[in-house]
């Protein structure tokens, strides 16, 4: 582990360690290049790691990235620091990069923790746990989530007590308070940025009662419910911890919707919500789940042949606008809506959990992290594509390639083509500048 302040080189800086930051650095490490990814959390993988199945084939989600991920952490090409933020990224005459390395501390010597989750059982302090999108609760000493990796333990210091719980029942005496926060001067040759995304916030649409109804849930919470590394054995509404048996899903929650600030399609709800009724008519067999939607839009490899085989499985599409959701006192949900194939009649119906296809945001910042050059962003905020058509992980700085969500809505086939895209034309600038014949 490099020391405080020290300087490091690598080829590539990675920005983001999701599948995209994930699939790049194992491109540029397999051609040689020495790669540093940094993450943002306590655990590389971003959100494909905590989903449940993939659409359109229904291959396990975490099946898929934990060899991955495992591949990613074991490479002799790349390093990976986590907790970490990059900032400061300068570009040189040269055309190479500089940039600040932040490291927060985990209060945990990684070398020496085993995860046997020892301090967490002893941690009296009980919190929402993130990595379960807030559907139960974890200690302030915890390992992030089942598969993390690194599945190393860390102190959330914000909630900790102090009262010294977990380092008595550490059996390697490896938590460490003394830790504090490290810094590196960081030179690298080229920069991938691949911050992914963030969930629409469902409480700016209030007239759904997220956050006030409990059976109001988001699709990503739906995630981890069906996902292998669930918190509970089965789907459960919030309220009183019954099984669902008709479950309405509303598409389009926080996009194409310019009242919420966010016109455009999220590209990936129509097919997750449709993924996800599927495998809950699969965990539950006698429910009725019913997807109300504005269109479906099933444009990708398979899609309509998914959405088709959901159909015949007996899920309910119904076109229709949810205008608004009112709670009973039994905890069921009335859904008023306009049911635009029966004559835009408004209706209502009752249902014992509602999920909403939340929608996907850019992250915020992320060009405020370069110093000298301007990172151009598309109207929606994505990082621009300098050059869309003929070298999609272009951007508005030589030598700065974006991959996966963070230049716009897609899926993971489409994410790993993006990080296919940008780790070549990173290895083709890092060579051209190696041979000084780029133009920087
Ligand atoms: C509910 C739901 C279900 C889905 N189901 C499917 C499906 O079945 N099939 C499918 O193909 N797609 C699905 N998707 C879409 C899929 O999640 C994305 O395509 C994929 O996660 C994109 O990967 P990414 O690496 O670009 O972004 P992310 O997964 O968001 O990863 C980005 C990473 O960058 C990190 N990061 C962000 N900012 C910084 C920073 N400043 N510094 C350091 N690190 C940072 C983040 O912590 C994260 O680890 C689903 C999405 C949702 C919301
Ligand atoms: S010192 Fe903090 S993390 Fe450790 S057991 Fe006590 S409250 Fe939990
Ligand atoms: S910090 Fe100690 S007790 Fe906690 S998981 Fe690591 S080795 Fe086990």
């Amino acid at each position: 582990m490099p020391e405080n302040n020290k300087t490091i080189e690598y080829d590539a800086l990675i920005i983001g360690g999701g599948i995209a930051g994930g699939e790049a650095a194992l491109n540029l490490a397999n051609v040689g290049y020495k790669v540093l990814i940094v993450e943002k959390d306590l655990s590389i993988g971003g959100k494909m790691i905590l989903l449940s199945k993939v659409f359109p084939t229904l291959d396990c989600s975490a099946c898929i990235t934990t060899p991955k991920v495992s591949e990613i952490m074991r490479h002799p090409n790349i390093t990976v620091f986590t907790s970490t933020q990059a900032s400061n990224i300068i570009k040189k005459d040269d055309g190479t990069f500089e940039a600040t390395i932040t490291k927060q501390p985990r209060y945990v010597i990684a070398e020496d923790c085993t995860g046997c989750q020892l301090c967490e059982q002893a941690c009296p302090v009980s919190v929402d746990d993130q990595f379960q999108y807030n559907l139960v609760g974890r200690k302030a000493a915890y390992i992030p989530f089942s598969i993390a990796s690194p599945r190393i333990a860390a102190i959330d210091i914000a909630n900790c007590t102090l009262c010294g719980a977990c380092e008595r029942a550490c059996p390697t005496k490896c938590i460490d308070f003394t830790q504090t926060v490290e810094t590196y001067s960081l030179k690298a040759k080229t920069v991938i940025i691949a911050t992914g995304f963030q969930l629409f916030d469902p409480t700016l649409i209030p007239r759904y009662g997220y956050g006030k109804f409990k059976n109001v849930i988001t699709a990503m919470q739906m995630e981890r419910q069906l996902a292998p590394t669930r918190p509970f054995n089965t789907i459960l509404r919030p309220s009183d911890g019954k099984m669902p048996d008709n479950i309405a899903y509303i598409l389009c929650t926080g996009s194409r919707d310019k009242t919420v600030g966010n016109p455009i399609c999220s590209q990936v709800c129509c097919m997750y919500s449709t993924k996800q009724a599927q495998l809950l008519m699969g965990a539950l067999p006698m429910a009725d789940i019913t997807l109300y939607y504005l269109n479906i839009r099933a444009f990708g490899k398979g899609f309509n042949e998914f959405y088709a085989q959901a159909q015949a499985m007996g899920v309910q599409f119904t076109k229709g606008k949810v205008a608004k959701i009112t709670e009973k006192e039994n905890g069921n949900l009335l859904l008023r809506y306009e049911d635009i194939n029966g004559g835009g009649v408004v209706k209502e119906t009752e249902h014992d959990m509602v999920v909403l296809s939340v929608g996907i945001l850019p992250n915020q910042g992320i060009a405020e992290l370069f110093s000298n050059d301007e990172l151009v962003l598309d109207p929606y905020n994505y990082i621009g594509q300098s050059d869309f058509l003929a070298s999609p992980a272009q951007t508005s700085i030589k030598g700065v390639f974006v991959a996966g969500v963070a230049s716009g809505p897609m899926d993971i086939p489409d994410s790993i083509l993006s990080a296919g895209s940008a780790s070549s034309d990173a290895a083709n600038y890092i060579r051209h500048l190696n041979k000084k014949t780029v133009s920087v």
